[in-house]
């Protein structure tokens, strides 16, 4: 398990200041249907937008 996830997406309500990922544990998805080959086709399911 990763000691710290380190995200730039601050739109993201778990962002945190320094790039880390407040969340106690992130679901990242393949966007393909076949295996992703680049890091590009990853996405982060966890991410929660803020609230205005
Ligand atoms: S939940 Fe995902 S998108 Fe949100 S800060 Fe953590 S790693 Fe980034």
């Amino acid at each position: 398990m990763p000691k710290d996830v380190m995200c730039e997406v601050d739109s993201c309500s778990y962002w945190g200041q320094g790039n880390l990922c407040q969340a106690d544990q992130i679901y990242v998805v393949n966007q393909r249907e076949e295996e992703a080959e680049t890091s590009e086709e990853t996405d982060c399911h966890t991410f929660k937008p803020k609230h205005h």
